[in-house]
């Protein structure tokens, strides 16, 4: 069979990247001086799998149809289509005989590593080289963070990828140009309530109005359900669909940090970007933990498997205003800052003593940010089932208290309380009169706080939860 020569083309095969910008593939090409394919592949096996849903399709078709556009005015064509990555891999090989494949490391579901292994095979025995280039500061197979935190502000203060289309050159094939016109990826529908739309020039939008402005009611906006909507970055759903990249977010903020006259907003941001990748680095080391809990210890947790109560919880019908107006504000919106989806996963693990699984499902189809790296471990985390790190149960009644003081989320977001006041609007049973339209509490949660520090707490003298817990600290802190 023959090698790939100079002559033959390189795919750049797009994924969560979805970027013309400090893109590593197109300076791979630059490198090598060969003629091009673009592509992306919307999988339906991939986007039909359980955690995602119709709004990470639009959002993936608005972004790809930013692209294309940007492609065609430096001479080239991004091939998007709709089909299973070996089926579009088979086509080509059959359209343009030869290539060479190069994309980035994909920090992600069992479903793409299956697909992963899969392609990699045929690659194999069609003699197509296939090449997998970092993904950002992760890095693959790592087993002890010794050395993480250098190399990833090495490579986030290093210089953005050459990126320049105009140094390459698209390569051109009738039998596929009509292949991929004839599988071309369908228009996604729009969904309501969803406001960010994808692509490159609103994460720069997000991104500029942010550090210019909106910064500098970052830190106390940050717990905040209503406030957080303006005061946090939202350039979450931009980087996990690559539409930016970290380094690009990192280096703005740098530039812009110097500039200000009150730092400590900008250093409270810059953590975070560094948490993002800490985060899927656990992931990326131990992906197993889409399945089960990261401290083996904790499979021997019992679950309710109250499928009425995890359905109350999922449609934001619990009776308790603060967790209902979450709930229903990110099914609607796709958005709720951090403190109030842990206080969301608390509320399902702790108080209903549900699974973290229950809680996985939902949420990464409604986070329009559903980035799985980030998503198992601080759902997990979150759950109190690591063994390494605090356990927090939230009282949502606390919470609305403090950070909704007067009710005005709750009001927004749960229809049934709005001609209620602070404080009878956050604890609606405990009135005369409660509102008729509005449910009685699923639980009962001083009961429920208990029980669950009761249960919590008893693992702690479990032995396997402790040895999993030396295990963990090893290779992720
Ligand atoms: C249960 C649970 C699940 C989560 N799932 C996701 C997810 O699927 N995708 C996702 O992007 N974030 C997830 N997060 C983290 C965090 O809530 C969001 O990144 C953040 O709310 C996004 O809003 P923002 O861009 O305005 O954040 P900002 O506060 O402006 O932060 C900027 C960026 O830093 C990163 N970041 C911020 N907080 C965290 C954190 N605690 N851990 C890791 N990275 C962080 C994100 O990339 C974020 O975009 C989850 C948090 C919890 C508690």
């Amino acid at each position: 069979m023959e090698t790939p020569t100079f002559r033959h083309p390189i795919v750049l095969w797009f994924k969560r990247d979805l970027r013309l910008f400090d893109q590593p593939l197109i300076e791979f090409a630059i490198t090598q001086g060969r003629p091009v394919i673009m592509l992306y592949i919307f999988e339906p096996s991939v986007f039909n799998s359980e955690h995602y849903s119709a709004r990470h399709h639009r959002f993936v078709w608005e972004s790809i149809e930013e692209m294309k556009r940007m492609a065609y005015l430096k001479n080239h064509v991004l091939y998007a289509v709709e089909s299973e990555a070996l089926d579009v891999f088979a086509a080509l090989k059959k359209a343009v005989g030869n290539y060479e494949v190069v994309s980035v490391q994909e920090v992600g579901l069992e479903v793409t590593y299956k697909r992963d292994r899969q392609l990699k095979e045929w690659f194999h025995a069609q003699n197509i080289p296939w090449k997998e280039m970092k993904y950002s500061g992760i890095r693959r197979g790592l087993q002890s963070r010794k050395g993480f935190n250098e190399y990833w502000y090495s490579y986030m203060e290093a210089q953005q990828h050459d990126s320049d289309l105009e140094k390459i050159h698209r390569f051109e094939n009738a039998q596929w140009n009509d292949w991929a016109i004839e599988n071309e990826i369908k228009e996604k529908p729009l969904v309501e309530g969803i406001t960010q739309k994808g692509g490159t020039l609103l994460a720069f939008k997000y991104l500029n109005s942010f550090l210019n402005e909106r910064i500098y009611s970052y830190a106390r906006s940050i717990s905040k359900p209503e406030e957080s909507r303006a005061g946090c970055s939202r350039i979450s759903p931009y980087l996990s669909w690559g539409n930016i990249s970290l380094r690009q977010v990192y280096q703005a903020q740098y530039w812009a940090s110097k500039e200000a006259k009150n730092r400590r907003n900008f250093s409270q941001f810059a953590s975070r970007l560094r948490w993002r990748e800490h985060f899927m680095q656990k992931f990326e080391s131990e992906c197993e933990m889409e399945f089960v809990s990261v401290n083996r210890g904790y499979s021997a947790l019992e679950y309710e498997g109250n499928q009425e109560n995890i359905k109350r919880w999922r449609e934001g019908n619990t009776g308790i205003p603060l967790v209902d107006a979450c709930m229903r504000a990110l099914n609607y919106t796709g958005y709720l800052n951090f403190r109030m989806r842990a206080m969301l996963v608390s509320f399902i693990t702790h108080h209903l003593n549900e699974s973290w699984e229950a809680a996985a499902a939902h949420l990464s189809k409604q986070f329009l940010d559903f980035e799985p790296g980030i998503h198992f471990p601080q759902i997990q985390m979150q759950a109190g089932i690591t063994g390494t790190n605090t356990i927090r149960i939230y009282n949502p009644t606390k919470q609305a208290e403090e950070h909704d003081s007067e009710g005005k989320f709750i009001k927004k977001w749960v229809s049934e309380l709005a001609e209620l006041n602070a404080p009878e609007i956050f604890e609606p049973w405990k009135l005369e009169h409660p509102p008729e339209n509005y449910p009685k509490p699923v639980v009962d949660l001083k009961a429920s706080h208990k029980a669950a520090r009761e249960r919590l707490w008893g693992m702690k003298g479990n032995k396997e939860v402790r040895l999993e817990a030396q295990r963990i600290l090893k290779i992720h802190t």
